[in-house]
């Protein structure tokens, strides 16, 4: 399982499980796109494959719909920003037509949804590159933003720009690879930059500053 990636695998797994509360969110899980809720990815799939008969609270109005389900991923439309078509499909079909399109890897134009279970979100920074914050961070950002602006900005829907991610997918070797992955990162917080720093190439030289770890190349 360890060995498993993208595009090794013809299947991943769609979760609605938070659409409660975030209406137009599904979460799209492959090898190197784990939940952003911090679950393992075997224990979505396994709850995919075998069904899973807990059924947290449901909001009225929504149909009922498994929770979760394995899907094809189908042909691969960018493999740099990870399109497929597949996943479009399902994406469509779960969110009622909301979410067209899902770039798993990129922040910008179709990015992967948020629910608001995110422990980070990545976003763009204009002109900077891109920013990791941790849930709760209580500093700025270098563009001044607090966490609550970035986490109502993401939260519930498809946003471009932004995206609510897991330490697992900070880790991925295909983190957000349609901006350029961890080079593009340019300001992190402390706690995120832990999750990356001993990964090569990072090309992050953590250098301290008031608000959080800045860039510096
Ligand atoms: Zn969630």
């Amino acid at each position: 399982m360890e060995g498993r990636t993208e595009h090794t695998v013809s299947e991943f797994v769609a979760c609605i499980e938070c659409q409660s509360f975030s209406h137009s969110h599904v979460c799209i899980v492959t090898p190197d796109h784990p939940p952003m809720c911090g679950r393992e990815r075997g224990q979505v799939k396994a709850a995919a494959l075998f069904g899973a008969t807990w059924h947290p609270y449901r909001r009225r109005g929504l149909k009922p719909r498994e929770l979760r389900e394995v899907v094809p991923k189908g042909r691969c439309l960018d493999p740099e920003r990870g399109e497929y078509e597949g996943i479009n499909e399902a994406a469509r079909r779960l969110t009622d037509g909301v979410i067209q399109r899902v770039f798993l890897h990129s922040l910008s134009d179709f990015p992967h949804s948020s629910c608001g279970c995110f422990h980070y979100l990545a976003f763009r920074m204009s002109g900077r590159g891109i920013g990791v914050m941790h849930r709760g961070f209580e500093g700025q950002a270098l563009n001044g933003e607090t966490w609550d602006l970035p986490a109502n900005r993401a939260g519930g829907k498809q946003a471009d720009g932004i995206t609510g991610l897991s330490a697992g997918y900070l880790r991925s070797a295909e983190f957000l690879k349609g901006d350029g992955g961890l080079v593009a990162v340019v300001w992190a917080t402390e706690k995120a930059v832990e999750e990356f720093q001993d990964l090569p190439p990072s090309g992050f030289a953590a250098g301290r500053s008031r608000s959080g770890f800045c860039n510096s190349p």
